[in-house]
């Protein structure tokens, strides 16, 4: 009781300051296999100010502050690791400016992705990064999200062109300019990016905003194995067409997503992708495409234009993971997230196959493979020791393989607390500079404490 009449007084509202039990479990857990934790309390803030003058009196008590979006991440980032307070940003839902002759729009952390494409659809723009979840766009900006389009448009990095943050101490800074570049000084706008809520609580972002091409086409790609699929996300790539999304979806993956959404796709190893810009350069895009594939043995080749079918693609392939939980009822999912170099995809998916069968898990496998970057999708019983172990066996390989070849631990889904020790295998001789720079921004370490340059030791 004493702790929510001290954040009362901070934020004044009965409704937006929480003790209620299934409110603390909403903010307990996210979509994954972590174990869930609650916070003490739960606060929905509505501005900078509130969110500075909580950040100032977490400061001086020493209490945690865990940031909270959408909780659409996989790692456990929200989970509150030592308690304290979740701090929602949902309700800084507030698109403040559009500015369609500049490309960009400033937004609360809170806004939802389709949130702001529905209010720059109306200019003929699009916010492009497409994580499949519905996420706040501060979350994403916390995960430097990327997604399906990502091959072409690049990831949340690429894309937040300034930001508003609240320090630990309640000191408010802001990053970056409208500029559509700049070189003035350290790049802190990047550091925020994919701090996962351990630096600092964006509370604005100024995003770039991309005009919505005159044709698109999405296309459905059959092959008779995965390596003949990879080979042809490779060339793609490489190609100079107008792909705008490339994806990567296993027999396995299809056979679920047809249970699941009704479908009837060939349960291949297929790439979905799609051509997007003008009238005149799609149609020959297409069909050079489709030349590509079928060099690279493409067996069945479905392209649909009108908007409703595309659509219908692209809800399925971003479905895949609720279709993977519907048909594993009573098991959780973790998802590996390593990304490669593109040339090293066919290799490393060939390889993460074989181990998956090895394994005895459920286990399919996406890949944005426009990015290299490749995903096997587990499905198990987080109880159960074994099933655990030989996750993480898996997830241990291909980290190494991926590490080896000069990819990555994690290519869009951030740390968390899943991929601690990853991250000290990939830089840990980074590490030190790491926790220096956390220290710098909070030195009573009360951001999202046990996450990412936390040490793997200290969460057990
Ligand atoms: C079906 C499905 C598919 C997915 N596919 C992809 C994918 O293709 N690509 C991809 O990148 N991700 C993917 N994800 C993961 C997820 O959608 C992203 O991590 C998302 O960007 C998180 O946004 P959120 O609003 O849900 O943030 P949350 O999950 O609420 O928070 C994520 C992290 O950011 C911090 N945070 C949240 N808001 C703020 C803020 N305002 N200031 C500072 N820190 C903050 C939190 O403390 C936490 O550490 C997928 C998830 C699901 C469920």
């Amino acid at each position: 009781m004493e702790l929510r009449a001290d954040l009362l007084r901070l934020v004044p509202d009965e409704r937006r300051v929480t003790t209620s039990e299934s409110v603390l479990d909403q903010h307990a857990q996210d979509l994954s296999y972590h174990r869930p934790r609650r916070p003490d309390a739960v606060v929905y803030a509505k501005t900078t100010e509130e969110v500075a003058a909580l950040l100032r009196w977490a400061s001086e008590q020493g209490v945690p502050v865990v940031p909270f979006g959408a909780g659409t991440s996989l790692e456990g980032h929200v989970i509150p690791a030592r308690g304290g307070i979740s701090l929602d940003l949902t309700r800084m839902d507030r698109i403040v400016e559009l500015r369609p002759h500049d490309l960009l729009a400033v937004v609360q952390a809170g806004v939802l992705r389709s949130a702001l494409n529905a209010a720059a659809g109306e200019h003929g723009l699009q916010f492009p990064v497409d994580p499949g979840a519905d996420a706040t766009l501060g979350g994403m900006a916390a995960t430097n999200a990327s997604g399906t389009t990502t091959v072409r448009y690049g990831g949340m990095r690429t894309n937040v062109l300034a930001l508003e943050a609240v320090l630990a101490d309640g000191r408010v800074v802001r990053a970056g300019s409208r500029a559509a570049k700049t070189s003035a000084g350290y790049d802190l706008r990047s550091l925020f990016v994919g701090s996962e809520g351990t630096l600092g609580v964006i509370t604005e972002l100024t995003l770039r905003l991309h005009g919505i091409p005159e044709a698109v086409v999405g296309v459905r790609a059959a092959f008779a194995d995965l390596d003949a699929a990879c080979a042809a996300a490779v060339a793609l790539v490489g190609s100079g067409l107008s792909v705008a999304r490339l994806e990567l979806l296993d027999a396995l993956t299809i056979a679920a997503v047809n249970a699941y959404k009704g479908m009837a796709y060939a349960e291949a190893p297929s790439l979905f992708l799609e051509l997007a810009g003008s009238e005149a350069g799609v149609g020959g895009d297409v069909e050079a495409a489709r030349e590509l594939c079928e060099g690279e043995g493409c067996l069945a080749w479905a392209a649909e234009r009108d908007p409703t079918a595309r659509a219908r693609l692209w809800e399925a392939r971003h479905h895949v993971l609720f279709a993977l939980v519907h048909g594993s009822p009573g098991k959780l999912h973790k998802s590996t997230d390593v990304c490669v170099p593109v040339s090293e995809l066919p290799g490393a998916v060939r390889r993460a196959r074989l181990l998956a069968e090895d394994s005895g898990l459920a286990a399919s496998i996406i890949a944005h493979a426009g990015d290299g970057n490749y995903h096997v999708l587990l499905m198990l019983d987080p109880a159960d020791p074994a099933e655990l172990a030989a996750a993480e066996r898996l997830n241990d390989a291909l980290v190494e393989h991926a590490l080896a070849v000069g990819g990555t631990c994690t290519g869009e889904h951030g740390i968390g607390q899943g991929k601690i020790g990853y991250l000290e295998r990939e830089h840990g001789d980074l590490l030190p500079l790491m926790r220096d720079v956390k220290r710098a921004f909070d030195p009573q370490g009360i951001l999202n404490p046990g996450k990412v340059v936390a040490s793997e030791a200290a969460l057990r």
